[in-house]
């Protein structure tokens, strides 16, 4: 990506206050070099979400020489985090990233972390607790009033020493002790007030098993850790701004290796949908969606095979900025990200999904013809396609209107109108079964106008439609999506999110019909069927019947596959 001319650099001089911060820091010698980390708790698979983060860290790394950090944050022993850990992995990679050898988990660190416990004891700055978490919580106070000491804050530091070996040592239940900072019950700050540091767990954890039962809680090891790998900047999002001070107590009062300073900015949000977590693994367990990679989840797995370049979500991640506000940003921005990409790759087809038969009376019944269309016409190195041309075909039903109202200017009894590389072709009978809907259009082409070209009469059409030859065409399955949610903030209500679920957000359409050459396409690919949209082969494919995603509508026809599908 390096190569990539708006990609964020201390060249182009294209800056947030982020990258303003680290250049002073290079500038006056503070840092002689930048190291980020990514940090994500493998309890989920990634989301668009991260890959703001994603982007901010690597690109730093990518854009100041500096080097970025994959940091598992594996504090917390929950289950199935191997699934997790792979699937963070090929996500970063296919977003166009590389962690090099630093790869690290927290839970590499617990024997530092364990002693840096430790060494506060010996200093008189924590303590064992033997109140319940229902206790701690009732005795913090709030913003408004002081919380009160606990009456187990003046223990000696020998007894705090053995109780807390005790805790290692797996003697008490899980929650039954823990271990707080001794900072200041009436600090402004909640977070400064004696806060839990350590809590027994007796669940396995995914790569330490049961050598711990006791583990750090999230604000005494991520500050350490960053330490330890001599990170230079901590970026996180505006919900650790108010964890900053502690973040700052805890390297202050331990013998940490290196200084990192922790910064804050705006998380990404984006409407008609949710990013957390816990809700999209809901979505999952529940069967609202198929998958974590469901292609209308925000997943980046979801967002792949819906067919997502990589490209354009790097792009929308570095058009939306790096700010401490907190806002919304509209899906379409990152839909158009996509569009803006896939216009100038994907190649061009043909392909009918809501198919009406022509028969074309005056062309010879076996007769074949290869047109020539082009691949792609942003791309002049992309080439030629043949296309086969026959008395029978398919065009769109919504092509044609037996009494088209002033505006319609496609095919309609007496018009003609232009088939896309094929002939110019005149409708000439509607043919309808016994309840009177439309099976079969009759039409004659006009040999004239051979590959599309104008009459030497000089006659114009006003239209121009696409069509599928019905003895070569691939049966497939294409895939249309709708937004998941109907709500534009799913979260507003006073119910849950998932009452904003759109129950029309999946369209399957079993036989479309697609040019002979779609056949062919290996699943991950994109490609534009023309005039509809962009669509991505999907791996769930059968032996002869591909499938097609619907990754994104051609900007104006979006309303019109809404229509068909609520008719
Ligand atoms: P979630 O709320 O979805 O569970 P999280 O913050 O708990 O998210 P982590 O795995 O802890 O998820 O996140 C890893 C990194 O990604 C963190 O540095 C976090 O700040 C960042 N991150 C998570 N969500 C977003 C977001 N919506 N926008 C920007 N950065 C994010
Ligand atoms: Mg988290």
């Amino acid at each position: 990506m390096s190569d990539d001319p708006t990609a964020y650099s201390p060249s182009n001089g294209h800056k947030d206050f982020i990258r303003e911060i680290i250049e002073a820091d290079l500038a006056s010698g503070k840092h002689s070099g930048t190291v980020t980390r990514f940090p994500p708790e493998p309890n989920g698979y990634l989301h668009i979400g991260h890959a703001k983060s994603i982007c901010l860290n690597f690109g730093i790394a990518q854009g100041y020489g500096g080097r970025c950090h994959l940091r598992f944050d594996d504090t917390n022993p929950v289950k199935e985090e191997e699934e997790y850990v792979e699937s963070i992995q090929e996500d970063i990679r296919w977003l166009g990233f590389d962690w090099g050898g630093h790869l690290y988990f927290a839970s590499d660190y617990f024997d530092q972390l364990y002693e840096w416990a430790i060494h506060l004891i010996e200093q008189g700055k924590a303590f064992v607790d033997d109140q319940t978490a229902e206790e701690i919580r009732e005795t913090r106070g709030d913003l408004q009033s002081p919380g009160a000491n606990s009456p187990f804050r003046d223990r000696s530091v020998a007894d705090n020493l053995d109780l807390f070996q005790q805790m290692k040592a797996g003697k008490f239940a899980s929650g039954e002790r823990v271990l707080r900072a001794k900072i200041d019950m009436t600090h402004p700050n909640l977070n400064l007030r004696d806060p839990v540091i350590y809590r027994i767990d007796h669940s396995e954890h995914h790569r330490t098993g049961d050598q711990w039962c006791i583990y750090p809680i999230y604000d005494f090891a991520h500050g350490q850790c960053d330490a330890l790998e001599h990170i230079t900047h901590s970026l996180c999002t505006l919900e650790f701004e108010n964890h900053r001070p502690l973040y700052d107590w805890f390297l202050d009062n331990l013998p940490v290796p290196s200084r990192p300073r922790q910064i804050e900015f705006s998380r990404l949000n984006l409407n008609y949908t949710v990013m957390s977590k816990r809700k999209l693994l809901q979505l999952v367990e529940e069967n609202h969606v198929s998958g974590w990679d469901d292609p209308r989840m925000p997943t980046i797995s979801g967002l792949r095979r819906r067919g997502y370049p990589a490209e354009a979500i790097r792009h929308f991640c570095q058009t939306i900025g790096i700010t401490k506000f907190k806002s919304t940003n509209d899906i379409g921005l990152l839909e158009n990200a996509v569009r803006n990409v896939l216009n100038k790759t994907a190649l061009r087809f043909m392909a009918v999904l809501d198919p009406i038969r022509v028969v074309i009376t005056n062309y010879p019944e076996d007769q074949v013809e290869e047109m020539e269309a082009i691949r792609n016409p942003e791309d002049p190195d992309a080439g030629m396609r043949l296309v086969p041309f026959s008395r029978e075909l398919y065009i769109e039903r919504n092509d044609f209107m037996e009494d088209p109202p002033k505006k319609f200017f496609r095919l309609s009894p007496g018009r003609e109108v232009r088939l896309r590389c094929g002939y110019f072709i005149r409708c000439d009978e509607v043919i309808k079964n016994e309840a009177g809907e439309i099976t079969e259009l009759r039409c004659t082409h006009d040999p004239e106008t051979r590959g599309g070209e104008n009459p030497p009469d000089g006659r114009k059409v006003k239209a121009t439609i696409h069509w599928v030859s019905a003895r070569h065409a691939v049966e497939g399955e294409v895939r249309v999506y709708d937004r998941l949610f109907s709500d534009e903030n799913p979260e507003s209500g006073d119910g849950s999110f998932l009452d904003a679920i759109n129950p029309d957000s999946l369209q399957v359409i079993a036989n479309a019909k697609l040019e002979p050459g779609l056949g062919k396409i290996p699943p991950g690919e994109c490609v534009q069927f023309e005039r509809l949209g962009y669509f991505c082969a999907d791996p769930d494919r059968s032996e002869d019947q591909p499938v097609f995603n619907c990754t994104v509508s051609l900007r104006d026809h979006w309303a019109k596959l809404q229509a068909r599908k609520k008719s």
